[in-house]
């Protein structure tokens, strides 16, 4: 009993991060390979307040994370200042550019309004750690990788309805579940 006690207590960061197991994958952007009318066309299609980036889908390796508001305003502006942005301008976040050829649209660098250290957990983290360590850094999200792949996010609000869902369990749901 004590053993299985300590189990169910012991919550780990894959327990309290998005996706859940049967949810969609995280949303993602690529640091390259996306124009503008994509990014618009996630950020009108999701509520996420922020995405991670990564080097590409099949790598899931970490390259940083962006907040919704700043993708926003960036692509706002550089469509008004209207310095050759369209739809169809590729986004890079990446540091280099390659040449592009000469009759291609404007290309949108959106590098600088990237975190390019996001804070980041492994899956087997103990949560009581995760919860100190958004306490001591006052974070708002955090994002959760296994073998240096991205495979989720855990915000402020996550770990609010974690907290408030171990308080309400009742004791014997807590052992036995
Ligand atoms: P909050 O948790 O404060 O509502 P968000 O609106 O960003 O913040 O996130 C809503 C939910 O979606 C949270 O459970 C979060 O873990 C999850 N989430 C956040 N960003 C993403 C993303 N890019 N892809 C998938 N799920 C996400």
């Amino acid at each position: 009993l004590e053993a299985k006690e300590e189990f169910t207590h012991k919550t780990l960061a894959m327990d309290v991060m998005r996706p859940r197991r049967n949810d969609p994958p995280l949303t993602v952007l690529t640091q390259d390979g996306l124009k503008v009318e994509d990014v618009e066309t996630l950020i009108n299609e999701t509520t996420y307040s922020g995405f991670p980036v990564v080097v590409s889908r099949e790598s899931q390796r970490l390259v940083g994370f962006v907040l919704k508001r700043d993708l926003v305003i960036s692509i706002e502006n550089a469509r008004k200042r209207q310095d050759g942005i369209v739809s169809s301008s590729d986004i890079y976040f990446t540091e280099h550019i390659p040449p592009q050829p000469p009759s291609s649209p404007a290309t949108l660098k959106l590098r600088k309004v990237m975190d390019l250290s996001p804070f980041t957990v492994t899956d087997h983290t103990a949560m009581e750690i995760v919860v100190d360590i958004f306490r001591k850094l006052g974070l708002r999200q955090c994002l959760v990788t296994h073998n240096g792949r991205l495979l989720g996010i855990i915000t402020k609000k996550d770990i609010l309805k974690h907290m408030a869902q171990v308080v309400n369990q009742d004791p014997d749901s807590i052992l036995f579940n």
